[in-house]
């Protein structure tokens, strides 16, 4: 089973370490997340309750602190767009919300990695869907994986299983996920989750720009890529029309994804555009800083912060840490710091 993202998981405190100017408040790690706490609160090597940031916590009195207003007599409702978000404080970046088992509720017998989401009715933010998403026609194709990715300080650890290997690093483009293939002899166009009816949409506009169902005739292949363009999102790489760019061609056959090097001979053939690579080695050896750190940057010909990098290597290779594919993404802290709702 691939790893899934847990919003609120047992974590252990790694480190602690003072925040210059700052006598209250106190900088923790866990995994590969630095996260600012109170001081005194945690001790090293102890476990505590971690929530991811997108993480929306559940209306009840442990967590209503996070979103009360300050002064009002009665408690304050938690605002529709609440979520655990990238912060800066005192110039530190701080992300996710660390609090103490006993705090959340939690008993002690819990164990370090457990997911605890469910258990404390912990949800997912997600940005209300745009209009001319397309209708359901049918679930996902079985025969295909979702398309997902894992951020770098969740599974740390991937760094280590990609280190020596050639690698490239390319741009993540900020859109919606698409998956083009052909079902018994029909094209199928998909959304995150599901097939959309063929109609005035973006996924089927995209089909047909492409010329897609031409491209996967006869093919056992599925090509996945972003849409972006004018209302998709923020369209922050400023094009001018919907496009579809490549990241994933998948073989439904052999169950094996082709390698960067055959994907890009792939789009070149049929005049599609693949993501485009913001840096690639012959030789990982990267850490979680050195990659926040290469995740930002610009799209290209805008002043628009990129949404961050997804990092593979050249040929496809399996992750024990990820339980699948060894693919993670890297998303800019400068890009997280300047979202608004
Ligand atoms: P999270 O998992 O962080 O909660 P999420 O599930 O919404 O967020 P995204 O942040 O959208 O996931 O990251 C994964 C998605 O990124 C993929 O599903 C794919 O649609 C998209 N993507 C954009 N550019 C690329 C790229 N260059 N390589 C791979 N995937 C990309
Ligand atoms: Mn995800």
């Amino acid at each position: 089973m691939m790893k899934q993202r847990a919003l609120a998981s047992i974590a252990r405190i790694a480190e602690l370490s003072p925040i210059a100017g700052a006598d209250r408040i106190e900088l923790a790690r866990v995994a590969g997340w630095q996260c600012v706490v109170k001081k005194g609160e945690f001790k090293l090597g102890e476990l505590a309750v971690y929530l991811e940031i997108d993480a929306v916590p559940p209306e009840r009195s442990e967590f209503s602190w996070l979103w009360q207003q300050k002064g009002a007599t009665a408690p304050t409702p938690r605002p529709v767009t609440f979520r655990i978000r990238t912060l800066r404080l005192r110039g530190t970046l701080s992300q996710g919300l660390l609090m103490p088992l006993s705090q959340a509720g939690v008993s002690s017998d819990v164990r370090e990695g457990d997911d605890v989401t469910e258990k404390l009715q912990v949800t997912k933010y997600e940005p209300p869907a745009p209009s001319g998403m397309g209708e359901w026609r049918a679930g996902f194709p079985s025969l295909v994986p979702k398309t997902d990715e894992m951020r770098v300080q969740a599974v740390p650890d991937v760094l280590a299983e990609l280190k020596g290997q050639p690698f490239l690093a390319t741009v993540k483009m900020d859109g919606t996920s698409s998956t083009f293939v052909f079902v018994d002899g029909a094209l199928h166009a998909c959304g995150r989750n599901h097939s959309i009816l063929e109609g005035e949409n973006l996924y089927w506009y995209v089909a047909k720009k492409y010329r897609l169902a031409e491209v996967l005739a006869g093919s056992s292949l599925a090509i996945q890529g972003e849409i972006v363009g004018p209302g998709v999102q923020k369209n922050p790489a400023g094009l001018k029309d919907k496009s579809l760019f490549v990241f994933n061609v998948y073989d439904t056959r052999t169950g094996e994804h082709l390698s960067d090097d055959e994907l890009r001979a792939f789009c070149s053939k049929h005049s599609l555009e693949p993501v485009p690579v913001a840096f690639r080695g012959d030789a990982f050896d990267e850490t979680v800083e050195s990659l926040l750190q290469k995740a930002e940057g610009v799209y290209a010909g805008t002043t628009n912060q990129r949404e961050g990098i997804v990092v593979r290597p050249v040929k496809p290779m399996r992750s024990t840490v990820l339980g699948g594919r060894l693919s993670f993404k890297a998303i800019s802290n400068r890009y997280l710091l300047d979202e608004r709702d």
